[in-house]
């Protein structure tokens, strides 16, 4: 993360707001961030073997593991930062198996990536903010993120109960919650995000043209992305989350 020293933001010209790649001021502290960082795209320095979060969301997360320890639990990352370049591999092998494999039309391919998978640019993996995580001490079969196996009964019950009472200390909260009102993403009991940088970061992430962003990409599919689908895709994958979050 870069940061520079404290610039009063009403001595920032409008001209230079609008220059800037994307600037905020939160409390008492000043963070930027540029395009290419929250699009994943850019080279940001990550902390921790198996771990790879920026410094402080690092930090706290080895605190949050080592009390967990004591509990019982073995904080466990399936999965951390991503790149644009791993999220858009991840996305055209999805709609190549449902377009080519599956002869689905593209907006119905689309639909169905989007109910678990985000479009390259667009994951909160990118910002070294965000974990997916489960307990390693419990074994399992198959997929370990599945909605089923965090509730009563199954291998990740207490790691649930563990991180509904502490995650929020260590300043990680569940993004993709149970509330049958949200839309976007469905429920994900797995995926927390370190609120002190991702806030700031999703408060820049909003000042972006993403219209514009992801017309101008060229990955399979994007070309059957409208203006309209973006702005739908933008309220309810990103904007509607955890409201914690905001
Ligand atoms: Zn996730």
């Amino acid at each position: 993360m870069k940061r520079r020293s404290f610039i009063k933001k009403s001595s920032v010209s409008g001209l230079a707001l609008a220059l800037a790649p994307s600037l905020m001021v939160a409390k008492d502290r000043e963070f930027e961030f540029s395009v290419l960082e929250l699009m994943g795209k850019a080279d940001i320095e990550l902390f921790g073997k198996g771990i790879n979060l920026r410094k402080e969301a690092h930090d706290s997360f080895l605190a949050m593991k080592k009390a967990a320890y004591s509990d019982g639990i073995d904080l466990k990352i399936v999965s951390s930062y991503r790149s644009f370049d791993r999220q858009e591999l991840i996305w055209e092998r999805k709609y190549i198996k449902y377009t080519e494999d599956q002869g689905m039309n593209p907006l119905d391919a689309i639909e169905k990536i989007i109910t678990y998978s985000t479009i390259p640019g667009t994951s909160r993996h990118h910002w070294g903010t965000d974990i997916d995580v489960i307990d390693g001490y419990r074994k399992t079969n198959g997929d370990v993120l599945v909605p089923e196996k965090f509730e009563a009964g199954g291998p990740f019950e207490d790691f649930k109960k563990w991180m509904d009472g502490n995650s929020e200390k260590f300043d990680f909260h569940l993004v993709y919650t149970k509330d049958p009102k949200r839309r976007g993403f469905k429920y994900e009991p797995w995926h927390y995000s370190y609120a002190p940088i991702s806030i700031p970061m999703l408060t820049a992430y909003r000042r972006l043209n993403l219209v514009q962003l992801m017309r101008d990409e060229t990955y399979y599919g994007s070309e059957h992305f409208t203006s309209r689908f973006i702005k739908n895709y933008f309220q309810n994958n990103i904007l509607d989350i955890n409201t914690a979050l905001l």
